[in-house]
């Protein structure tokens, strides 16, 4: 045992103590630990004293901080990001109800109508309320429609984060 040698293992045993050496460097202490009472005795003063550190929050706040930190962000983004998602989706359903109900409104009339001017040839006043009443019907149809299909959509995202 040399000298340097053992003031090369003394620099190492806060380290051993803390787990933090390379199993090479592990092996050496120990070897070194075995024959030396002074490192040993050194080396068992420090264990507590390593372990009381690794029980702290201390040696690594940043890496707690900073994990928790991200995993809250990244929450709080994903519900963000999907309720966008969602209040763009309920745009879009509703604009597509609408756009639909406009759409198909003159096809709807034209077979309604062409039907109707079967049974009713003259053009009435009852007629025009019939077809606005019609329209109306038909615009709160379309309106169904897009607010069921938001509904199912919603209901089935649920659903697939569920089973995620
Ligand atoms: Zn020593």
């Amino acid at each position: 045992m040399t000298m340097s040698e053992h003031d090369k293992i003394r620099e190492l045993l806060a380290l051993a103590a803390a787990g933090a050496l390379t199993s090479a460097e592990e092996k050496q202490v120990a070897e070194h630990v075995r024959s030396c009472i002074a490192c040993s005795n050194e080396l068992d003063a420090w264990r507590p004293i390593a372990s009381e550190l690794r029980r702290l929050p201390t040696p690594q706040p940043s890496s707690w901080l900073v994990q928790a930190t991200l995993a809250r962000a990244e929450a709080k983004f994903t519900e963000q990001a999907e309720h966008d998602w969602n209040g763009r989706l309920m745009i879009v359903v509703v604009a597509f109800a609408w756009l639909l109900t406009i759409a198909s409104w003159p096809v709807f009339q034209l077979v309604s109508g062409r039907f109707e001017s079967l049974l009713e040839p003259q053009f009435s006043h009852t007629q025009l309320s019939h077809t606005l009443l019609s329209f109306a019907a038909f615009t709160a149809l379309g309106w169904l429609a897009g607010g069921v299909a938001a509904v199912m959509l919603a209901v089935r995202q649920r659903g697939e984060r569920r089973l995620a």
